[in-house]
């Protein structure tokens, strides 16, 4: 448990320090910006929705490792993913960093395993979810900023 425990925090300290897809996203047509004012937190996401697939996705922002490292490794298994995955693995992500998912070597779950960590630390919920909030009101094309507050 120990090793991938390490594994899981090399993974967000390498998401955290090099985020993927982090640019604005000239072809977007659904974009929100979400704030978690508890840490300080803040991202923009891009979709470009084709129909039900999300064709290409990426972010904006400043945050912790932890709100870095979600964005970076949301925006890379949600691409070519269609809406009703993403929704599914919104719940499933949620459930894993609220400690109600146990299943870690569920193959859905991917990369996003590395943050069952994040169950012990309550305070970090809202730095781990805040983009995939910010993803779901982009998504439903909602303008106004999302707050986790
Ligand atoms: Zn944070």
């Amino acid at each position: 448990m120990t090793d991938l425990q390490d594994l899981y925090q090399e993974l967000i300290l390498d998401h955290g320090s090099r985020p993927r897809n982090l640019k604005k996203l000239a072809e977007a047509n659904h974009s929100a910006e979400g704030y978690n004012p508890l840490c300080g937190d803040k991202v923009k996401v891009y979709v470009n929705l084709d129909g039900e697939v999300v064709k290409d996705i990426s972010f904006e922002g400043a945050g912790c490792a932890i709100s870095t490292a979600s964005a970076s490794i949301m925006t890379e298994t949600l691409k070519g993913k269609t809406r009703a995955e993403a929704d599914a693995l919104f719940e499933m992500f949620h459930d894993l960093v609220t400690g109600q998912q146990r299943k870690l070597d569920s193959p859905e779950l991917g990369k996003l395993a590395v943050f069952s960590g994040v169950s012990e630390f309550p305070m970090r919920v809202k730095c781990a979810t805040l983009s995939w909030h910010t993803l779901r009101a982009a998504i439903k094309g909602k303008e106004e900023v999302v707050s986790t507050e």
